[in-house]
C-alpha cells in the first residue's frame, strides 16, 4: 500500500504532537509544516502557510492543528478546498455549522474533510452514539477530568497578583457512582465537577485573589472551587504538564437486566492523545479520498478498520 504523504498546519501543542506521531507511523511520511511564523524549532521543513495551496499535489492529508476559537472557522474551509483535511474542532454547539462549511468546501475541491476528531469531540462522541444505540432507553453521562483546563487556567492567570496559576477540573466521585448506578438523570455539570486551582502569589494577596477567583461569574461562580496557594518551586515541579481525561457512562435496562458501559481516558498529555486520534483519522481520510469519497465526514461515519495500519484480514483474525 502507498505511503500517505502528510502535512501539518499550525505548530502549537497539537501540531508538535502530530509531528512526532506521524513520524512513528509505518505508512506515513511528513512533507512539512505550514505556519504563520517564519521559523520554528523543528527539523521538519517549514513553509509559509500563505503558500500552502502550491503544495496540494504533494500532500495526501493535511492535519489542521489550529485553534478552534477563531482559526478553524476562518481558515479550515479554505484548506478543505485544496486538501483532504482532518481537524479537532471542539466548539460543540457550532459543529453542525462547521460540518456544513467543510462539506461545501471539500466537495468543491473533490476532497474529504474529516471533522472534529480527537477525544471530545471524537472518541467520546463515538462512545456516546454507540452506548445510546444499545439500549431502548439509555441513561448517559459524560465527565471530564481530572484535567488541566486551558481556558480556566488563563482566567486565573489574569487575576492581578497571580504570578503562576493553573486550574484542574475534577469530576465528583459521588456523581460518577450515581451515573454508574443508573441514577444520573438529574446530575448537572456544576455539581458533577469541582474546580481546583494552584496559585503562586505574595502571601498578603492570597485572600483577595481567592475571593476574586471563586466569585468570577461563569468560570467559577456556580462551581465548587478550591484555591490552593503553593510555592514557586512546587508549581514549577508539579504543574507543568497537560493531563486530562474523562469518561462516558451509559447504562440502561434491557427488559429485565441492567447493563453499564464505561469508556474512560486517563491522559498524561492531552495534546499527545488528541494528536494520536487525529493521526489515525488522517489515515482514514486519505483512504476515503483515494476511494473517491468527497465532502465532510464525522467520526461516526468512518469504519474502524480504516484507522489502523494493519490489514483488514489481519484485524479480523486478531481482534474479532
Ligand atoms: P495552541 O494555542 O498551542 O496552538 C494554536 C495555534 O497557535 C498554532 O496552530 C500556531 O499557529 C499558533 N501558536 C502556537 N504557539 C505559538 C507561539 N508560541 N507563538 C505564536 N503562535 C503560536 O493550541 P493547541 O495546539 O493546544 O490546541 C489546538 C486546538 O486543538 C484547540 O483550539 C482545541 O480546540 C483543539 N483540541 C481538541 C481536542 C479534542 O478532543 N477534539 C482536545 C484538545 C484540543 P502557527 O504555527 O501558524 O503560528
Amino acid at each position: 500500500q502507498r505511503t500517505i504523504r502528510a502535512g501539518i498546519v499550525g505548530y502549537g501543542n497539537l501540531g508538535r504532537s502530530v509531528e512526532k506521531l506521524v513520524q512513528q507511523q509505518p505508512d506515513m511520511e511528513l512533507v512539512g509544516i505550514f505556519s504563520r511564523r517564519d521559523s520554528l524549532e523543528t527539523e521538519t521543513s517549514v513553509f509559509p502557510v500563505a503558500q500552502a495551496s502550491e503544495y496540494a499535489d504533494q500532500i495526501d492529508v493535511l492535519f489542521l492543528c489550529l485553534g478552534s476559537a477563531t482559526d478553524i472557522p476562518e481558515q479550515a474551509p479554505g484548506f478543505a478546498e485544496n486538501f483532504t483535511t482532518v481537524d479537532t474542532y471542539d466548539n460543540h454547539t457550532l459543529i453542525p455549522q462547521h460540518r456544513k462549511a467543510m462539506d461545501e468546501a471539500a466537495k468543491k475541491g473533490g476532497n474529504v474533510a474529516l471533522i472534529s476528531t480527537g477525544w471530545d469531540p471524537g472518541m467520546f462522541s463515538l462512545n456516546r452514539t454507540m452506548g445510546e444505540a444499545f439500549f431502548p432507553k439509555a441513561q448517559q453521562n459524560s465527565f471530564w477530568g481530572t484535567g488541566l483546563s486551558q481556558g480556566h487556567s488563563d482566567a486565573v492567570r489574569r487575576v492581578e497578583g497571580v504570578k503562576y496559576g493553573v486550574q484542574y477540573t475534577v469530576p465528583a466521585t459521588d456523581a460518577i457512582e450515581a451515573a454508574r448506578a443508573g441514577k444520573g438523570e438529574n446530575i448537572n455539570k456544576y455539581e458533577a465537577h469541582e474546580r481546583r486551582c494552584y496559585i503562586v502569589a505574595e502571601e498578603s494577596e492570597h485572600e483577595r485573589i481567592r475571593e476574586t477567583i471563586v466569585t468570577m461569574p461563569d468560570y467559577f461562580e456556580p462551581y465548587k472551587t478550591e484555591v490552593n496557594f503553593i510555592s514557586e518551586e512546587e508549581f514549577l515541579r508539579d504543574h507543568q504538564g497537560m493531563p486530562h481525561g474523562g469518561r462516558v457512562i451509559t447504562t440502561g435496562d434491557l427488559e429485565g437486566s441492567r447493563a453499564t458501559i464505561e469508556y474512560s481516558l486517563d491522559l498524561e498529555a492531552n495534546p499527545d492523545f488528541t494528536a494520536a486520534v487525529q493521526v489515525a483519522y488522517g489515515r482514514a481520510a486519505a483512504r476515503l479520498a483515494a476511494e473517491g469519497r468527497t465532502g465532510a465526514v464525522t467520526v461516526l461515519e468512518v469504519p474502524p478498520y480504516l484507522l489502523s495500519p494493519t490489514s483488514l484480514d489481519e484485524l479480523v483474525e486478531r481482534d474479532i
